[in-house]
């Protein structure tokens, strides 16, 4: 899942970035308000983890544009020790949750996990299909209650999928779970790890669409 990272500390930024990464997000890290706006309103991000303290624009007036122009990206507000009213007026404001400086990474992670399983209507924080069982947390798989071993892009794969099953996912969209900006991507990768998939978890889970993409069904029998 990529997520819009806005801090305009470069320590915390580095240190959130490198903590994020480390569960398994993808991060893309801004450092002011209006190149935020921008990404955000143009990049599709699972979520966004938003200072407030920002240098010019500030992350509430960010919020507020972003939320009146009916964008309903789930919100994570970074605040100060001692700001109660910065978290009132977020909140408020349209954010959907916040942390408190100084946080923990893991912490965050899990308040972000939960944020877009929210924003994707799951209740449970394992997705199930068919024999298959992932959890976001745990970063597992297992079929058949047999654990599956998959690289951290196999399994960002296959969490795209199933976040989205009965979706036709074409394969620009996927390459988005994989890469960060300006990583290289080679034209066929989507294409080899759907191959190294379907050998570990079973040829018949994921359907290649032709010329559009690829789909998991959402009612695939046990
Ligand atoms: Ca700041």
């Amino acid at each position: 899942m990529r997520i819009l990272l806005v801090e305009d500390d470069g320590l915390l930024g580095d240190a959130v970035q490198a903590g994020l990464r480390q569960a398994g997000f993808a991060v893309e890290w801004v450092r002011d308000g209006a190149t935020a706006e921008l990404a955000a309103s143009t990049e599709p991000f699972a979520a966004v983890v938003l200072d407030l303290g920002l240098p010019g624009r500030s992350g509430l007036e960010v919020l507020r544009e972003l939320r009146r122009r009916g964008n309903r990206i789930p919100v994570l507000i970074l605040t100060a020790r001692d700001a109660v009213d910065d978290r009132i007026q977020g909140l408020d404001a349209g954010a959907d949750d916040y942390a408190v400086k100084p946080f923990d990474l893991g912490e965050l992670a899990a308040r972000l996990r939960a944020l877009t399983r929210r924003a994707a209507g799951l209740a449970s924080p394992t997705l199930t299909l068919g024999n298959l069982v992932l959890d976001p947390a745990g970063r597992t798989v297992t079929a058949d209650g047999v654990p599956v071993l998959l690289s951290a892009r196999e399994f960002a794969l296959l969490h795209a999928l199933m976040r989205q099953a009965g979706k036709v996912l074409s394969r620009s969209q996927l390459e988005e779970h994989l890469y960060e900006w300006g990583q290289e991507v080679e034209s066929n990768t989507v294409e080899v790890f759907i191959h190294h998939l379907r050998r570990k978890i079973g040829a018949d889970h994921i359907r290649t669409i032709r010329g559009v993409g690829y789909l998991m069904a959402a009612n695939q029998q046990t």
